[in-house]
């Protein structure tokens, strides 16, 4: 724990790893290269990239990312990825295709996560933005799903409670897509409060019933908007936070509830990702000295993408001092 604010002083951490921009092997996924590109050159545009500090993140421990997935899971995505074809065969989902490089991006994607609760508990950055892909809100314990192949957020947060010996962490997941595979690693664990809010029904039309005990769940019908986000936040989220009390929050940053995405039909703007940002720093800097991690997921409309998370990391590094 720090005992002054010198922390506020800090920049933003945006982390990210080289393959964040190896092409997606299934030609043509909305989950590209391109996502991160889009993100990258609004940065530089808005001068954001002068006012982060971006770290290159190798790949996590294989036992660290054993904390959420099956050990013999992982061993036949590594095999899949060498080209194996019995492996392979295992990975023929329509909205997946392991390449050569897909085991080690995604073993990179949750790496730039375990460095960043490193970064936070060891206090060099203010909070931190993970750009990865492969995202990792869909991948349960032993199943790859919806572009995702390991879970970024829940390895992190495993990672934060048994390695670093905090005792509770909260998930915020506020992509369009319900997280099941984050709720399906962490469902029971009473170290761990999952926020979720998704479009229902919508893909991935998979959610555990009842909904387990420490998972906060808000399906919306399409065409929710702003105000209901604000409801949500106000009414659900920040109350319940306030008395869980985590010692860091991730984020589950998906930017595809955007009214201009044509996958979903939410209608979030960037004035609501703003104010989402906004209230999550401030909650986390009142309760758990600003230790958020934010983890991009979906976002597929390269535009609202861009802009969206521009305001992100705008709110992220607000009142720096
Ligand atoms: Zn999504």
């Amino acid at each position: 724990m720090t005992t002054n604010d010198d922390w506020r002083t800090l920049p933003t951490g945006y982390f990210t790893h080289e393959l964040a921009l190896a092409p997606n092997p299934l030609d043509g996924a909305p989950e590209a290269a391109a996502r991160i590109d889009a993100i990258e050159s609004r940065m530089l545009v808005g001068g954001l990239d002068e006012r982060v500090d971006r770290r290159l993140c190798g790949p996590a421990e294989r036992t660290t990312v054993e904390l959420a997935h099956d050990p013999e899971y992982l061993d036949r995505l590594e095999r899949a990825s060498a080209g194996d074809p019995e492996a392979l065969a295992r990975f023929s989902m329509p909205d997946m295709r392991v390449g050569a490089d897909t085991y080690r991006a995604a073993m990179c994607s949750a790496g730039a996560v375990v460095e960043a609760v490193d970064a936070l508990l060891e206090r060099t950055v203010r909070n931190v933005f993970c750009a990865v892909r492969p995202p990792g809100h869909h991948a349960g314990r032993a199943r790859a799903s919806g572009f995702c192949f390991v879970n970024n957020v829940a390895v992190g947060a495993l990672y934060a409670l048994r390695r670093r010996r905090l005792e509770r962490v909260a998930v915020i997941d506020f992509d369009v897509h319900h997280g099941d595979g984050t709720e399906e690693i962490v469902a029971e664990n009473p170290s761990v409060r999952f926020f979720s809010l998704f479009q229902w029904p919508l893909f991935p039309d998979r959610r555990i019933v009842p909904t387990p005990s420490n998972v906060v769940a808000t399906p919306l019908a399409a065409g929710a908007d702003g105000t209901t986000l604000r409801e949500i936040v106000e009414g659900l989220w920040l109350p319940k936070l306030e008395a869980f009390r985590p010692q860091m929050i991730f984020l589950s940053s998906g930017f595809d509830a955007h009214t201009e995405e044509t996958m979903a039909q939410l209608k979030f703007s960037e004035v609501d990702y703003a104010y989402l940002t906004r209230r999550l720093v401030d909650a986390s800097e009142a309760l758990c000295d600003g230790r958020l991690v934010s983890v991009l997921e979906g976002g597929y409309s390269l535009r609202s993408l861009a802009r969206s998370v521009l305001v992100h990391l705008q709110m992220l590094g607000r009142n720096r001092t």
